[in-house]
């Protein structure tokens, strides 16, 4: 358990700026630092401003947003090239898993940069703090 004893922050954060530099993979509150050390890993400090990122709790978050965006976009691919080409349906497995692997991979770090950045911008799980 963790103790926050310093008097909360009271000045204000730029949530819009803060989403564009979660899903650029930035530090939600100077854009410059990387936010991730590697695929997914939060680091514990920006490598630019020293904003502590610990208190950042993206948790399953990430991942339920990716799965509901991919479900739709694999959904509606499944039925255009079913009306529209009627594949064979190992060529329509073969295309829809690669699309569903590639996006989800590519959409989940932009996903927790942004959750990360929400947090921050809305103070929440220790973000408050003076000094986060
Ligand atoms: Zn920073």
């Amino acid at each position: 358990m963790t103790l926050h004893t310093s008097a909360p922050d009271e000045t204000p954060r730029d949530t819009r700026q803060a989403i564009k530099n979660g899903l650029r993979c930035k530090c939600p509150r100077c854009g410059e630092g990387a936010l991730f050390s590697s695929y997914l890993k939060v680091q514990a400090n920006c490598p630019s401003c020293g904003l502590d990122l610990t208190p950042q709790r993206a948790d399953d978050g990430p991942a339920y947003v990716v799965i509901l965006i991919v479900c739709h976009v694999v959904g509606i691919t499944l039925g255009i090239l079913w009306e529209n080409f009627r594949m064979e349906p190992m060529m329509m497995v073969a295309i829809l898993s690669t699309l569903t692997i590639v996006l989800a991979l590519a959409m989940l770090p932009p996903a927790k940069g942004l959750f990360v950045a929400m947090q921050w911008a809305n103070r929440m799980h220790g973000f408050g703090r003076a000094e986060a």
